[in-house]
């Protein structure tokens, strides 16, 4: 259920709609937009609406929320997109974020060279991972602490936001020492307790779509952040598994307006991994910028041949600028704005 207060609505009259909706044993998330609070109210439906909230003091409207997802639903915002702000960039809402880096942080070179053409090229934030979730136990695994070690140098080389994944709860405390945007990798966005633990963090959290996961699936796992407090989640779509062997998975670029309808959280596309081929990375990056999407995440590496992982679909550094240029002029086209300092 979600009670809009009036424009003019006290603290008084506010706080006192919270300690209702709490007295029935629901959870009342107070959420303040620039003219009127809204509060979303959630638990046992038929309690809340015994406590005929329609005729308090302050309440302007009680208007159900028909989905499975509460926060995460567009009714919960009314219409009104959710911005992102990552250290100045902007996500969502008009503003594009284009995140690119290598897969994997492999050395102290890889990741400097790579980040300083995200840079140059006019990239929002570094990708890297420093924990990677492999298909075999005997594929190199990640540099760990030491990855992180070197994404932080980056980020005080180029300025530039970080990005990378948590996949274990353990590893929490180092990863928000770097992690401007945590990414929860596609294998781990059913993981609910990973992803309560990121909500209480209240680091942003872009959170990837599972293989087989679907949108609805995909909402409920944000909903996981979202009902810790944390209202910074970054949705992803990278590709979901189909009948088509030809690619590495199908990007569902209906995605991206759907989810746009359903929810107010802002939409990334991951074409690197959907493709698993560099070609394809160009064209999938114009569809889904047409398409409407708030930014993209790409893997960029200064030596795709010598890569560990993904070289196969990664945009070489050297081309990344031109790159950009071409998403950046057809997101404009959907009046989407590339925000990068
Ligand atoms: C990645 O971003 O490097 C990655 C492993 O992605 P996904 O979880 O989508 O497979
Ligand atoms: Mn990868």
């Amino acid at each position: 259920m979600m009670i809009v207060m009036k424009e003019e609505a006290s603290q008084e009259q506010i706080d006192s709609v919270v300690r209702r909706v709490e007295s029935v044993g629901a959870h009342a998330h107070v959420s303040e937009g620039e003219l009127l609070t809204v509060i979303g109210a959630i638990g046992d439906r038929e309690r809340i609406a015994n406590l005929d909230l329609q005729g308090a003091d302050g309440v302007d409207r009680v208007v159900p929320i028909t989905k499975p997802y509460k926060l995460a639903s567009s009714q919960f915002k009314h219409g009104v997109p959710t911005v992102v702000e990552v250290d100045g960039r902007k996500i969502g809402g008009g503003h594009f974020s284009l995140m690119a880096g290598p897969c994997t942080v492999e050395s102290r070179e890889q990741l400097l060279s790579t980040a300083e053409a995200v840079k140059q090229g006019g990239g929002s934030m570094l990708r890297g991972g420093a924990y990677k979730p492999r298909t075999s136990p005997y594929s190199f695994q990640g540099l760990g602490g030491e990855g992180l070690r070197l994404l932080r140098e980056a980020k005080e080389e180029t300025g530039l936001p970080i990005v990378t994944e948590l996949m274990d709860a353990r590893d929490v405390e180092p990863v928000l020492e770097v992690a401007d945007v945590i990414q929860v990798g596609a294998r781990n966005m059913q993981n609910y307790s990973l992803l309560a633990e990121i909500g209480r963090s209240g680091r942003a959290v872009l959170i990837k779509r599972g293989l087989a996961a679907t949108l609805e699936e995909l909402l409920m796992a944000a909903e996981y952040v979202l009902k810790e407090g944390n209202e910074d989640v970054i949705l992803c779509e990278r590709g979901i598994r189909t009948f088509e062997t030809a690619t590495r998975f199908t990007l569902d670029i209906m995605a991206i307006p759907v989810l746009r309808q359903l929810s107010h959280l802002p939409v990334v596309v991951d074409p690197s991994h959907a493709a698993g081929r560099r070609d394809l990375v160009l064209p999938l990056s114009l569809a889904a910028a047409a398409a409407g999407a708030d930014g993209i995440i790409v893997e960029v590496h200064h030596d795709p041949e010598a890569a560990i992982c993904d070289g196969p679909q990664a945009v070489p550094a050297d081309d990344f600028g031109a790159y950009v240029e071409q998403v950046q002029r057809v997101a404009a086209t959907v009046g989407n704005e590339l925000s990068a300092l």
